[in-house]
């Protein structure tokens, strides 16, 4: 831990201007003091060789579950935080389907003091409806005063048109959008998987890409309709990516994410895996050709960000059989090494996308300031590179969680240090 550093050779990524340049940055007091070549800074400052390394505004994880309160032998804020870390992100928001979920001011205003000490800033996304049950609004007014920079129900769908349509009323006069997990509850009665031919093979109940579509279509006519913002959750489906570049290309305010496990895996993993519980999260590994088409969508634009969908889950929990099993799986640890492995490596994106789709994209759905790399500025960044392939294993993991199928896995592209308010933090060679 240490305020002031000079970051030596690094190349410095600018997502916004989506250029890049080869500098040395000081930073002094959690500032971004001086960028330039061959710096040599007046006293005792600490060297960070980065010769070898991208340097790039801090990176942020816009949808994580930190299970506090109510379930913090899966996860708490500062495991949660260490993990995000561990993974390059100085900044992660926190879904609320916590216990209690985060329904009420108090409950996130508990939030941001439990995470007031972590170095990774946490910003927490309100619940759209009280007890998160989908019955009657939330004080929405109120949950943005106490900090929430979005709100969602996500674990489960806002599934009341009415309220979703009353909801995007009011969260578009506080500048705020909703994230909306995609699915129609009664085209999902119980599915265990994506409902293909995997599924119909081994004899397990499927969930329908379609239960995702519906819900997608209906929320993009109320986006139109309402003017409020629409931000697609955890987007999974060929169809779904259609129907948002459709929208984006009536210029309606809807956006989409996408997590790296589904651009990774298929349903066929679940079968491979004999089962394994790590292959089952919600939504569902899909098809191949869902996967090539958000794959797709990402290069050309229609998905705007990555995430991770980081949902830990205690051991004794998933050691049980596929059905019994509750979905998710961990996913910040391994996210920029999926990323480099599938989407970098392959070139479906540019490292310079791929930053993009881990910092100025997602803050503009939720509206926060980016972070840029300019002097004066306060230092938030992620040192990484693209190129070290390295095994991922349980020295890697820092959340409170293992639940995760990647274990064992190489990856391409590691992230090394972040400095966040005012702290420095580098990984383990
Ligand atoms: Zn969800």
């Amino acid at each position: 831990m240490t305020p002031d550093l000079l970051l030596r050779d690094g190349t410095l990524v600018h997502p916004a201007s989506g250029t890049t340049e080869t500098a040395d940055l000081l930073i002094r007091n959690g500032t971004i003091a001086e960028i330039g070549t061959a710096l040599s800074p007046e006293g005792e400052v600490p060297v960070y060789d980065a010769s070898d390394k991208l340097i790039s505004p801090g990176w942020i994880d816009m949808h994580v579950h930190l299970r506090e309160p109510g379930f913090e032998h899966k996860e708490t804020i500062a495991t949660g935080a260490d993990a995000a870390a561990a993974g390059g992100f100085t900044d992660v928001a926190c879904m609320p389907n916590t216990d209690p979920p985060l329904h009420t001011r108090d409950v996130i205003e508990f939030v941001k003091e439990r995470a007031a000490d972590t170095l990774v800033s946490v910003h927490p996304i309100g619940c759209v409806t009280k007890e998160r049950d989908g019955e009657e609004l939330a004080e929405l007014a109120d949950l943005a005063e106490g900090g929430a920079v979005a709100f969602s129900d996500d674990g489960a769908p806002v599934h009341d048109a009415g309220l979703m349509r009353r909801a995007l009323e009011y969260s578009t006069m506080l500048d705020r959008p909703i994230i909306n997990h995609m699915e129609v509850p009664s085209l999902n009665p119980s599915g265990q998987m994506h409902e293909g031919e995997v599924s119909a093979r081994v004899g397990l109940d499927g969930i329908p890409g379609l239960a995702d579509d519906v819900m997608i279509a209906r929320d993009i006519e109320l986006a139109a309709f309402t003017g409020g913002h629409v931000h697609v959750a955890h987007i999974s489906t060929a169809r779904g990516v259609e129907l948002v570049r459709r929208a984006k290309a009536r210029d309606l305010p809807v956006t989409a994410e996408v997590c790296t496990h589904h651009v990774t895996l298929t349903d066929a993993a679940v079968e491979q895996s004999g089962f394994d519980t790590h292959t089952k999260m919600h939504p569902p590994l899909r098809s191949p050709e869902d996967v090539e088409a958000l794959k797709e969508g990402l290069a050309d634009g229609t998905i705007d960000a990555l995430c991770t969908d980081h949902a830990p889950h205690a051991t004794f929990e998933k050691e049980v059989e596929f059905a019994a099993a509750p979905f998710g799986i961990t996913g910040l640890e391994t996210a920029w090494g999926l990323i480099g492995r599938e989407l970098i490596d392959p070139g479906v994106l540019s490292v310079t996308e791929a930053v993009q789709a881990f910092t100025t994209k997602p803050r503009d759905i939720l509206r926060l300031d980016p972070p840029t790399l300019t002097e004066g500025e306060e230092a938030s960044l992620t040192v990484f590179d693209t190129s070290t392939r390295w095994t991922f294993t349980e020295e890697h993991v820092h959340s409170k969680s293992h639940n995760t199928p990647f274990l064992g896995d190489e990856l391409v592209g590691r992230p090394w240090a972040i400095y966040n308010d005012g702290q420095f933090l580098q990984q383990e060679a």
